[in-house]
């Protein structure tokens, strides 16, 4: 399994002349090549972050957001395909601003990771539980809900995936789960992948935490078990500090 994944989301962040600038002077602050890097600039900007990463393999983009059909009137959506013809090779899927901000339903989820699928692009599953449902103890209940929709129906022969666990009450808030928190949310998906996959498949799956990493606390995240690389949201649009974040991994 690649470990390690150090993952950035710009999210409506960076137009392709910031993200040249950010490729700029990310890379000579980038002196490990170790850790697996992946981007997901806006879609607006992938073609820029194409040109901007050319000689960098260490460096994979991705999209924030598909839709599942492969083309048609669908003002303003992505289809899994043109993604991949724009230079991504990975796709975010069922990121909590889609799920909360945007409605977006387990279904949906599972509809596009299916069409992910079907064009080759690499989907980074994301899941986690709102700050009510954790004061609930909920937590178990919606991540396996989550997980279980989003994995309905892969084929056999999808085997590159990666998940991301998000507690929705930890994005861009400046609050982390703790070790044991991210511990146990991470070893209940990976048993729950087991499950339906089978141990084989499922270890070879990366689960990545996600939720106000920085470049202080990555290394206690990532020393924990099933912790195998973060998802980064506001830490990850400067190049100085995603290039620290990196380096700490
Ligand atoms: C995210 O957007 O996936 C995220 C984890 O954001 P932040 O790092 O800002 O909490």
């Amino acid at each position: 399994m690649i470990s390690n994944v150090i993952a950035g989301n710009w999210k409506m962040n960076h137009g392709p002349s910031a993200t040249r600038k950010f490729f700029e002077d990310f890379f000579p602050d980038l002196s490990f090549p170790e850790p697996r890097i992946l981007i997901f600039p806006p879609a607006i900007s992938l073609l820029a972050a194409v040109e901007a990463r050319k000689g960098r393999p260490e460096v994979a983009l991705g999209i924030q957001n598909i839709y599942w059909e492969p083309k048609g009137a669908y003002t303003g959506e992505h289809a899994a395909g043109m993604a991949v013809s724009a230079g991504a090779e990975y796709v975010l899927v069922g990121h909590s601003e889609r799920r909360h901000v945007f409605g977006e339903t387990d279904e949906q989820v599972q509809q596009k990771v299916l069409a992910a699928f079907g064009e080759g692009l690499i989907p980074l599953i994301c899941v986690g539980e709102t700050l009510e449902e954790r004061q609930d103890n909920r937590v178990d209940e919606v991540i396996v809900r989550q997980i279980r929709a989003a994995l309905n129906g892969i084929p056999e022969t999808a085997t590159q995936f990666l998940l991301a666990y998000e507690p929705v009450w930890a994005i861009g808030t400046g609050e982390t789960a703790t070790p044991s928190d991210a511990g146990s949310a991470h070893g209940i998906l990976r048993d729950v992948m087991t499950e339906i996959l089978g141990g084989d498949r499922a270890s070879e799956v990366p689960i990545l935490y996600g939720g106000s990493v920085n470049s202080s606390n990555v290394s206690d995240l990532l020393d924990v078990p099933n912790v195998n690389g973060v998802l980064v949201g506001n830490a990850s649009l400067d190049a100085s500090s995603f290039a620290a974040i990196a380096e700490s991994a």
